[in-house]
């Protein structure tokens, strides 16, 4: 087994409320793993620890290399890449010139190999590449801000609720990008609240309750009932995973 990214007692706080009190899993290098859990249980909190965005405390490791004291560009250019909820694009720029903003860490000139790599997996974006990215649907913006991500050729993609607000039709054409992107090899963490189909397809699923886990396994031995049981806090009793490292 090869660790992508390692996350040890990892503590967030806000003033004087603790959103986590101290998690630890690991991410797969090559798995797509989903965080689940209720509103409020701190999945939002704990990607946006991951990429500096909020402070924390703890150790958090990605491909070898401590991301503690870090900022969150250095932790872009180690491979870090964070597709947060709600859909920031550059409405004023167009898809392309959105696409292209997504290799600013690179030195090399693969961009134009990439926007073809990204514009397969969205043919949408092909069609779309001189419009204004303001006047996308929802769920082409939504495949613009993955893309965008996978321009930097990131060692992990980090994903808040990427099907959210979208129509059923649009939930299945970015449950099938991520499906690929998986087959792919790319390691991708998910937070998933309503496609069910996107944590059943996960290699790893850890549901967690008040910032703790409560609950962990393959995707496929989560059925409706199981998520259901997580999503109420039924029978949910907070553990950890650090000895399992
Ligand atoms: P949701 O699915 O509703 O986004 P979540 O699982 O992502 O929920 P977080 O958004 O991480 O959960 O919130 C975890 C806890 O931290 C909640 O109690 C929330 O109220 C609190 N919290 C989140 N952001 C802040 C903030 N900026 N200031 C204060 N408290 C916050």
């Amino acid at each position: 087994m090869s660790i992508s990214l390692a996350i040890e007692n990892l503590r967030i706080c806000y003033g004087a409320s603790v959103a986590v009190p101290g998690i630890s899993f690991i991410i797969e290098r090559g798995s797509m793993t989903s965080l689940v859990g209720s509103n409020g249980a701190g999945k939002t909190s704990i990607l946006r620890a991951i990429s500096g965005l909020v402070p924390a405390q703890g150790n958090m490791i990605l491909g070898g290399h401590p991301l503690h004291k870090t900022s969150p560009e250095a932790r872009a250019t180690l491979g870090l890449a964070h597709v947060p909820e709600g859909r920031h694009v550059f409405p004023g720029m167009t898809v392309l010139e959105n696409l292209k903003l997504g290799a600013y860490t690179r030195q090399d000139r693969q961009e134009a190999r990439l926007v073809d790599e990204v514009e397969t997996l969205f043919p949408r974006l092909a069609e779309r590449r001189h419009q204004l990215a303001g006047s996308l649907s929802g769920g082409e913006q939504q495949m613009l801000v993955i893309g965008r991500a996978l321009m930097c050729t990131p060692k992990i993609i980090l994903m808040d609720e990427p099907t959210m607000g979208l129509s059923p039709q649009m939930i299945e054409v970015i449950i099938d990008a991520l499906d690929r992107l998986r087959k792919q090899g790319f390691t991708l963490l998910i937070v998933e609240q309503n496609a069910v189909e996107a944590i059943q397809m996960s290699d790893m699923v850890y549901a967690i309750r008040l910032g703790a886990l409560v609950d962990h396994g393959p995707g496929l031995e989560f059925d409706v009932d199981r998520l259901t049981a997580i999503y109420l806090d039924e029978q949910a009793k907070p553990h950890d995973l650090s000895g399992e490292t």
